[in-house]
């Protein structure tokens, strides 16, 4: 799988059709040819009147090259999966509903729409692992949209037309690690804690801004550092640079966010983050792909995934 293509046009050469793309789900699930997952057995037919579908020859049982991922039971034709999720892996700020229409030509923008939906809500690893090491975690402010009006909120100290968003960012070396993002309702120490629980690994150190929502946080280690809000960017200065980056990306591609669907954006910005140097694993995991295949490779396959 090392040969996956650089650019959408060496990709829509390498996926041009249905078939090919069926073809791909095949290799990946059975890399060395069909295995039955009903009785083992490694001959089959492939059925013309059920797509990408083959039939045991010893048990008859049937079994779709989609099985298991995403595009299972769609009328989508396969290509048209497969260059949405390429462009919404590969894209470094990834696509509106809107765009994905027009690229891939689709008729209708709910149609669009639902599948950047069903392609969003695989970005969540269920099994992903906590942060851990340094830590920095932080907080910000990310202005929503209302459904009527363009943009509300501005200035003034109050949340309304506002919506609190909790970061945390893994520190290694010069860099920033992975990343996650979280929809809060208030700055309170409960949930601040509630957030280093769900997503930072016990034993992991810290490091904050020293405000008095942080100490305290149950299983890791505080690192605080009491400074002017003119500074917070100096001290905890991944989280300012991936809030910066969330702010820029949510006005370019979505002309803001919708309180009803903001953890699902930040959700969008966490998982290309994170993916960003494995673009091939982000455009499989959002298929699905890696959930279908069979025991022996799934772990091998998974395993970038499972950190991210
Ligand atoms: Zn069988």
């Amino acid at each position: 799988m090392a040969d996956f293509p650089r650019s959408l046009h060496e990709f829509q050469r390498r996926f041009p059709d249905p078939a090919a793309c069926a073809a791909y789900l095949s290799t990946a699930r059975w890399p060395d040819g069909f295995v039955c997952p009903a009785c083992g057995h490694a001959k089959a037919w492939q059925l013309e009147t059920k797509a990408w579908t083959y039939e045991c020859a010893a048990c008859h049982r049937q079994t779709s090259v989609t099985a298991g991922t995403i595009m299972h039971g769609s009328k989508l034709a396969l290509s048209a999966w497969f260059w949405a999720a390429y462009l919404m892996a590969t894209h470094s700020n990834g696509i509106s509903a809107l765009q994905l229409q027009q690229q891939l030509g689709l008729g209708s923008y709910k149609t669009a729409w639902l599948l950047c939906a069903k392609l969003r809500r695989a970005m969540v690893a269920p099994n992903r692992a906590l942060l851990s090491g340094l830590v920095e975690v932080d907080e910000t402010e990310i202005v929503c949209r209302s459904k009527d009006d363009p943009l509300t909120g501005g200035g003034g100290r109050s949340h309304q037309g506002k919506m609190p968003v909790a970061g945390a960012v893994e520190v290694q070396g010069r860099g920033p690690g992975r990343i996650r993002l979280i929809a809060i309702n208030d700055y309170a120490a409960k949930t601040l804690h509630a957030v280093i629980k769900d997503h930072i690994a016990s034993g992991a150190t810290v490091k904050t801004d020293g405000w008095a929502g942080y100490p305290g946080a149950p299983d890791v280690n505080h690192e605080p550092h009491v400074i002017g809000p003119m500074a917070a960017h100096l001290v905890l200065p991944w989280t300012h640079r991936v809030f910066s980056n969330l702010k820029t990306w949510a006005l370019g591609v979505y002309h803001g966010l919708r309180r009803k669907h903001l953890q699902a954006y930040l959700d969008e910005f966490v998982f290309r983050f994170n993916r960003r140097r494995t673009r091939h694993a982000a455009f499989r995991s959002l298929l699905g792909i890696g959930l279908a295949l069979t025991p022996a490779t799934y772990h091998m396959l998974i395993a970038p995934e499972a950190r991210a």
